[in-house]
């Protein structure tokens, strides 16, 4: 293992700090932040062309979450249930397409700004917005099974946003005390999915990591120096871009072959995993080829 010992161990952390499992999502607001983020990090990114498009994405996705529109948290009951049987509470195997997944997903590809995209983008944008409910609901069920057909790839990428919106908000109405850690603590306790990548905080519960949801953008503690996929904690190892900025790494696993990325607030207090995530592509390509596979996709990166 090189380098990374947890060096915040000796620094007094307050309780409550201690204590906290889950940060629910900011909803609507992290949609505006992913925007911005992404904007900075696309500026200077040799895939500006893909980064780019996401700015748009994720535009689109905070003008859509201010659409107005039911959703239905699950009850105090249902989610106690959830809890006996150790399932999140919002699993995604029992979600049924909604009005507002529709509504979300129409709104999105209507109001993407169409300038200097490329014709195949534009043309799957149109056809989205023509297509029929029954349609809009199986990219929504490819997706949540991770069963994606290539040729409905250009379409996913969408409905992957509009889900996001429909399960974050939905999320972010949980009771946060009722939220506990599933019995694979790697994945997301409120909707099952796994995360992005991880976050070393350097806010009030400074040097914890917390994991984020691909999906409903929950962000939840898992202890560091352990790999997330299987939990060893022996076989860990950090790796980074030579000469980088220290901000993201990937911590592999010689034990199941796996890796996730982590980013450090302490560098740059602006991380945001889902977009850094996006933004550090080549760092999954030099881990790649060094023979770890990925712990799980990124939903807008379906093939890494
Ligand atoms: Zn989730
Ligand atoms: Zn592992």
């Amino acid at each position: 293992m090189s380098g990374q010992t947890p060096q915040f161990g000796d620094l007094s952390i307050g309780k409550a700090a201690a204590d906290e499992f889950v940060r629910l999502p900011r909803y609507p607001a992290l949609f505006e932040i992913r925007a911005a983020r992404m904007k900075t990090l696309a500026a200077a990114n040799p895939a500006a062309g893909f980064l780019g498009l996401m700015v748009r994405v994720f535009s689109a996705q905070a003008d859509a979450s201010l659409l107005a529109g039911e959703v239905v948290p699950p009850s105090a009951e249902a989610i106690a249930r959830a809890r006996e049987h150790a399932m999140p509470p919002i699993a995604t195997d029992s979600w049924v397409p909604t009005a507002t997944y529709r509504a979300a997903l129409r709104f999105i590809a209507a109001n993407i700004s169409r300038d200097g995209l490329p014709q195949a983008t534009i043309d799957v944008l149109a056809g989205l917005g023509e297509a029929p409910d029954e349609h809009l609901d199986n990219l929504a069920r490819a997706h949540l099974e991770s069963a994606i057909p290539p040729h409905w790839q250009g379409e996913a990428i969408f409905a992957v946003a509009a889900l996001q919106v429909e399960f974050a908000r939905i999320a972010s109405l949980l009771p946060k005390e009722a939220i506990k850690p599933l019995d694979a603590p790697g994945l997301c306790p409120c909707c099952g999915s796994p995360p992005v990548a991880g976050v070393v905080v350097a806010d009030h519960a400074f040097g914890r990591r917390f994991l984020s949801c691909g999906l409903c953008s929950t962000s939840w503690h898992y202890v560091r120096v352990a790999c997330i996929t299987c939990g060893t904690e022996k076989d860990v190892a950090y790796q980074e871009i030579e000469g980088g900025d220290g901000v993201a790494k990937c911590e592999s696993c010689d034990d199941c072959r796996t890796y996730s990325k982590i980013f450090y607030q302490q560098k740059n207090m602006a991380v945001e995993a889902l977009c850094d995530d996006l933004a550090t592509l080549s760092l999954d390509l030099m881990v790649n080829n060094a023979g770890w596979k990925r712990h799980a996709p990124n939903p807008f990166v379906p093939v890494i």
